[in-house]
């Protein structure tokens, strides 16, 4: 290997980008002419130079499939996102109850208590769907609502209000025809309950109610 080599192998990089002088570029050619060693030295750079743009087009593609596999999970997890928000909606929907409305289910027509065997007896024309649930709660005498609170005091309280639930996601409708079927529910003994002075269904979607029952002063 000459002194010239390891001039030439420098200019070499140059050389075989193609961005040398003139005279570098005629030395190296004079150069390579006669050293085989600086000659396979710019055959390999040729190569790699060569090979490069392959390359970039190689990695290039990889950044594409990867993005494209990004863009394929941030899809796959937004869907599963959305899927799991209409799952809770439907669910929130069949597990809420809402009041049924005095005036659009015509209460005072289809709900009634009647007293015998010394019970209180809610009784519900027709079919109630089994969707429906009855929903206690408690008032004072002047018909005042009390809420659902558990905490009430109840020697303070002697009404007692009754509500028909439906989830929300049902709709529900009382058959007139089969008026002679009652569907009927044990409220309480009235022994057992004398604080309990008057009773009656409570809407609270209109915020309304009406008495269904009141106890007799003789009793
Ligand atoms: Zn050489």
């Amino acid at each position: 290997m000459s002194k010239n080599c390891n001039m030439i192998k420098d200019l070499l990089p140059l050389y075989a980008d193609d961005v040398c002088s003139e005279e570098s570029r005629k030395a190296v050619e004079e150069h390579i002419k006669e050293c085989s060693d600086c000659k396979n030295e710019l055959e390999k750079l040729r190569k790699n130079v060569s090979v490069s743009p392959q390359k970039d087009a190689e990695v290039l593609k990889r950044i594409k499939s990867r993005l494209r596999i990004e863009k394929l999970i941030v899809g796959i997890i937004s869907v599963l996102a959305i899927c799991g928000a209409l799952f809770l909606g439907l669910i929130y929907l069949i597990n809420t109850d809402k009041s049924m409305d005095m005036e659009k289910y015509k209460i005072i027509d289809n709900v009634s208590v009647t007293e015998h065997d010394g019970a209180l007896w809610l009784n519900v024309k027709g079919a109630a769907s089994s969707f429906v649930s009855l929903s206690p709660t408690i008032s004072d005498t002047d018909g005042n609502h009390m809420g659902y609170d558990k905490g009430f005091d109840r020697e303070k309280k002697n009404g007692f209000g009754v509500t028909l639930k439906q989830r929300k996601i049902d709709s529900f409708e009382f058959y007139p025809r089969a008026s002679s079927k009652c569907f009927e529910q044990k409220l309480f003994d009235i022994g057992e309950k004398e604080d309990i002075v008057k009773l009656f269904y409570y809407d609270d979607v209109n915020n309304k109610e009406y008495v269904l029952w009141e106890r007799d002063s003789n009793d």
